[in-house]
């Protein structure tokens, strides 16, 4: 399959007619269980010595083909799909972590990630080291015995950033340690964190891959390059697990050991598992990627360039525009663009941008993104609203801060529409 280019990979990867009818679209298998051929196959299947269908809370047909897509697509050994983006990251870093372990991340974070990884891991005994991922020295230094693995954005929500992930990599594989990439932002249309080094990519599908505002869901997909064994740090992965008999995963699965332990532990105990149904929605959405994510890039350079010439905005974050220091990075990391996320800060500061988004028509303000229909949110307000003033500086979520995510709608259409709302914003 790895053969073929990526147009006709989004189409086919994992997506063969259906063994058992001959459907040639992927079935929505809505099932809960699977009749076993006997109990010697319903033994080997919970002794994880042959591969199959067990109850839908671990593997789904629906679901593996969806897993085996996304691993194709991101040049991964295999994927773990699950109920949402935030999921993913808990299931990346489950096997990983314990209590009194770090993860080092970047301050550059969707803000949920940021409130996830601030907050709420806390209760697990974990932590996270927060570190502005353009001074890779400081990454370096935030790391020390207790780091399970280092976290970061390809292209980071909201201010459409580009992380130096070959640095990021490096500064890993020094340490010995896994690096995590969410490629919400990008798809993997854009980047593909893997060829850069990475060891895990962990993905809102909500977002640009579903591509149509219908679905939450996530997936981990592992490189299947770390080496679990090497370093004693990761015993879930390399000792025996007394819930498996004292099955090693790294010994026993090699490359799909982090897949394997995602599935067997990590979706058995924690049953973050994503609907049949809605990964079939997302293999859809999948088909068409490519189609959408050009159109999402060029739309955004134009209402970016726009909106960079107008009076009454002092700044675009967009990595597209020349004016960018991040410019240099799409050719690095992202060469097909820069997506189609960017914010705009107003010189009418905090009320200008409430304004702006309430005078909005075609731009719909919703606490999305990546979706066909254009979208906008004063992210100081809503998302990035738990955070402190200066994590949402960070961010790039300031109180002058508007986050705009371009559909694929008629670009002069967006423009015009941003015309009389800013127009309004500023009168
Ligand atoms: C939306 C988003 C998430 C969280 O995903 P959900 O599917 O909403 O749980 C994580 N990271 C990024 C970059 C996102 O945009």
């Amino acid at each position: 399959m790895s053969d073929y280019g990526f147009d006709t990979l989004l189409i086919h990867a994992g997506a063969r007619p259906d063994p058992a009818t001959g459907a040639r679209q992927t079935p929505i298998y809505q099932t809960t269980a699977y009749v076993f051929r006997d109990a010697d196959h319903a033994a080997a299947l919970f002794n994880l010595q042959e591969v199959g269908f067990i109850y839908s809370r671990l593997t789904n047909p629906t679901v593996a083909v969806l897993q085996e897509k996304m691993a194709t697509l991101e040049g991964g050994a295999g994927a773990v799909c699950c109920s949402s983006g935030h999921a993913a990251q808990i299931m990346a870093l489950f096997p990983l972590m314990g209590p009194g372990k770090n993860v080092v991340v970047s301050t550059r974070l969707y803000g949920g990630s940021v409130t996830q990884f601030s907050q709420t891991i806390r209760r697990f005994g974990w932590s996270a080291t927060f570190v502005d991922f353009d001074d890779m020295a400081a990454v370096e230094a935030a790391i020390d015995e207790d780091t399970r693995a280092i976290f970061c954005e390809s292209i980071a929500n909201p201010g459409g950033y580009i992380t130096d992930l070959d640095a990021a990599a490096k500064v890993a594989d020094k340490a010995g340690l896994p690096l995590i990439v969410d490629n919400t932002s990008a798809t993997p249309y854009l980047c593909r964190p893997i060829e850069h080094g990475a060891t895990l990519v962990v993905h809102s599908m909500t977002k640009f891959l579903t591509g149509n505002g219908t679905v939450t869901g996530g997936c981990v997909v592992d490189s299947g390059k770390f080496d679990w064994s090497a370093s004693g740090k990761f015993p879930s992965l390399s000792e025996p697990e007394p819930a498996y008999h004292g099955l090693k995963f790294h010994e026993t699965f090699g490359p799909l050991a982090f897949t394997f332990h995602g599935i067997a532990v990590g979706l058995r105990d924690l049953g973050m598992t994503l609907n049949p149904q809605a990964a079939h929605y997302t293999l859809l959405g999948i088909e068409t990627l490519s189609l959408r994510m050009k159109k999402h890039v060029e739309n955004a350079e134009r209402v970016a360039s726009w909106l960079e010439g107008h009076d009454a905005v002092k700044a675009v974050t967009y990595a597209g525009l020349p004016s960018s220091p991040y410019h240099d990075r799409v050719a690095q990391i992202c060469p097909k663009g820069a997506g189609g996320l960017f914010t705009v800060t107003l010189k009418g500061g905090y009320e200008a941008c409430v304004k702006l988004v309430d005078s909005l028509e075609l731009f719909s303000h919703v606490a999305n993104l990546g979706d066909t229909r254009s979208l906008v949110i004063h992210s100081a307000s809503t998302t990035h609203r738990q955070l402190t003033e200066e994590q949402q500086k960070a961010a790039g979520a300031a109180p002058d801060v508007v986050r705009i995510s371009i559909g694929i709608e008629d670009a002069e259409d967006l423009i015009r529409d941003l015309d009389q709302a800013l127009a309004k914003a500023t009168g």
